[in-house]
């Protein structure tokens, strides 16, 4: 099967909106990119129902079709013809001015596949008048084919084995129609593509949504001259791309005799899922016709439509179409008038569809590989087992312990237990940061005392200097007293030398006390060297000692800010 619906992984953000309304329990798998939840489909699991490409906001999901081949091959003059489901008619006002751009491009023939609804609605009842009543499922919806071929195998055995309308509608064209072009569908629906290629008669699936966008982006103008349908005009069959389309269509032919139930959305796959149980037990309470279509609002807003179409507004075409149908048969046909038409002309075995099987086996899981699933998802007792927020995209935590433990889902995807994981880091780092905090504190009351030091060390080296400038002072004393000492030993050996031979001894004490001015001058003279180096190295360990001063002020300050923010943080911290 080729893969329809794709991924964009860059794009995704781990929102688990495509898990939550993903109705195949092992299409979607969970896994981590650098640190980030992303989801990546798997498409051996994936039935094509579309609804990720709904709910994908950040465009991770999207499809492709066969828009821009079917266009490069009318282009290349490939002979083509087409037909277009009934939803088209709410989905392009425009329709019949687009028919005319088509032809322009090279289509051949347009059919309505409400007339091919029309035939499928016949052929269920020839089936049932034929086989007797016997519960069936209706199978318009491709996606829900491929849910039973791929996962619910035991329900084949009701699968409507009458063609979708689309298949009759091809079927006419080739067989009734003699139309010997390649076929293109103009089609709702994403997941017709995989019934184009189980059944080889249609080669395109040209899609509402893409054709929109291929003539958005070449700017196509559509011609102002409209163009009908070729085939001759439906019935009811108009009114299949809605929810119930079918039924009201079986009902309006054979009343309330036979029992049809419906059902759509989301909800269908729990109903199928239902109706297996119950065939099992009390397949009497089944009905003769389950109409289910895969999406919600049917194919009106079919996962190939852009869905920009307000609801009311659809209803309302279907109504006019409806009326229009009624008062149509009312002129034109007597009671059944169309019915015997197809019984005249049309053979019940054409529209019948044979199905291939193609089943998925699901992973299989032990209840203790689920135990071990809830003890890695942090779930150890009952009450955590039983959170169920949703967030993974899981209805239940069970369901993500089943996920978990078939690997197609990962612990680091459940919010509870992100939630639980950051609280326990939050607590650690509140732990060291309590420890922290108390470091900080020690540290800052023995910076404080280095600080002390420090200012009681400045002041003793302002001591010093104080005391060395004294001492130079003094120094300057000693210099001044040895120069005069020196002068006056001078003038008393002048004053010995007149005295003659009684000055002689007075001589000798004045060359005595010159000498000794002498050696306190030398003396002064080394103690002021010492004394100016010894201010320079007090000047040095000033400088230094203020450099230390800035540094420690700096420190403590730094530290005193650190221990703030911490206390803060400790103090606004969720406990
Ligand atoms: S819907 Fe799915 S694919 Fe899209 S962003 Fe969310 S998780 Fe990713
Ligand atoms: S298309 Fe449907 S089945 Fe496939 S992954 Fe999306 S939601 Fe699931
Ligand atoms: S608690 Fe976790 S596993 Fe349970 S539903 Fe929420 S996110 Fe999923």
């Amino acid at each position: 099967m080729r893969n329809i619906i794709n991924n964009s992984l860059d794009s995704c953000v781990g929102c688990n909106r495509c898990v939550r309304v993903c109705p195949i329990d092992e299409a979607n798998i969970a896994y981590e990119e650098n640190g980030r939840v992303k989801v990546r489909i798997d498409h051996s699991k994936c039935i094509a129902c579309g609804n990720c490409l709904t709910v994908c906001h950040h465009g991770s999901r999207y499809f492709e079709d066969d828009t821009e081949r079917f266009i490069k091959d009318l282009r290349s003059g490939v002979q083509i013809s087409m037909f277009a489901g009934p939803a088209l008619k709410s989905n392009f006002e425009e329709y019949e001015r687009l028919f005319t751009w088509l032809h322009s491009l090279g289509v051949k023939s347009i059919y309505d596949v409400s007339l091919g609804a029309d035939i499928c609605t016949w052929a269920h009842i020839r089936y049932i008048q034929k086989n007797g009543p016997k519960p069936i499922i209706s199978q318009p919806c491709p996606a829900i084919v491929n849910y039973i071929l791929m996962h619910r195998n035991d329900l084949l055995k009701y699968l409507s084995p009458v063609h979708s309308p689309m298949l009759c509608t091809a079927v006419f064209m080739r067989k009734y129609e003699n139309v010997k072009t390649k076929i293109a569908a103009l089609s709702p629906c994403v997941a017709k593509a995989y019934e184009f290629d189980a059944t080889g008669i249609v080669e395109y699936n040209v899609t509402f949504k893409k054709l929109r966008e291929y003539m958005e982006k070449n700017n196509v103008v559509l011609p102002t001259k409209a163009t009908k349908f070729d085939n001759y005009d439906a019935a009811l069959g108009s009114l299949y791309p809605m929810p119930g389309g079918l039924k009201e269509s079986v009902e309006h032919y054979v009343g309330k005799a036979l029992r049809v139930d419906k059902s759509e959305g989301l909800e269908v796959y729990k109903a199928l899922d239902e109706y297996l149980e119950c065939s099992k037990t009390s397949s009497s309470l089944l009905p003769v016709l389950f109409d289910v279509l895969n999406c919600g609002h049917g194919c009106n807003l079919g996962t190939g439509c852009t869905k920009d179409i307000d609801i009311f507004k659809i209803n309302a075409k279907m109504d006019k179409l409806r009326q229009e149908s009624i008062k149509k048969e009312n002129i034109e046909y007597t009671t059944n008038e169309l019915f015997k038409k197809f019984d005249d002309t049309l053979k019940l075995e054409d529209f019948i569809r044979k199905y291939t099987l193609c089943t998925v086996r699901p992973v299989p899981i032990t209840q203790e590989q689920i135990e071990q699933a809830f003890i890695r998802l942090g779930k150890q007792d009952d009450k955590s087992r039983h959170f169920s927020c949703g967030a993974c995209g899981n209805d239940t935590c069970y369901e993500m312990a089943v996920r978990v433990a078939k690997g197609v889902n990962i612990p680091n995807n459940c919010a509870e237990k992100t939630h639980a994981d950051v609280k326990r880091e939050h607590d650690e780092i509140k732990i060291l940061s309590r420890g922290n905090l108390e470091s900080f504190e020690t540290v800052l009351s023995e910076t404080s005392r280095i600080k002390e030091m420090v200012d009681g060390m400045v002041s003793n080296v302002g001591d010093i200097t104080s005391s060395i400038t004294l001492y130079d002072r003094m120094i300057m004393d000693i210099e001044r007293i040895s120069e005069k000492v020196n002068i006056i030993s001078l003038n008393a050996s002048v004053e010995a030398a007149k005295a003659g031979q009684h000055g002689l001894a007075f001589g000798v004490v004045a060359r005595e006390i010159r000498g000794l001015a002498q050696s306190s001058a030398n003396s002064a003279a080394k103690t002021k060297l010492v004394s100016e180096k010894a201010n320079q190295a007090v000047k040095l360990v000033n400088k230094s000692m203020e450099t230390i001063d800035k540094n420690v002020k700096s420190s403590y300050e730094n530290i005193s800010a650190v221990a703030q923010q911490t206390k803060k943080a400790l103090s606004s911290n969720v406990s």
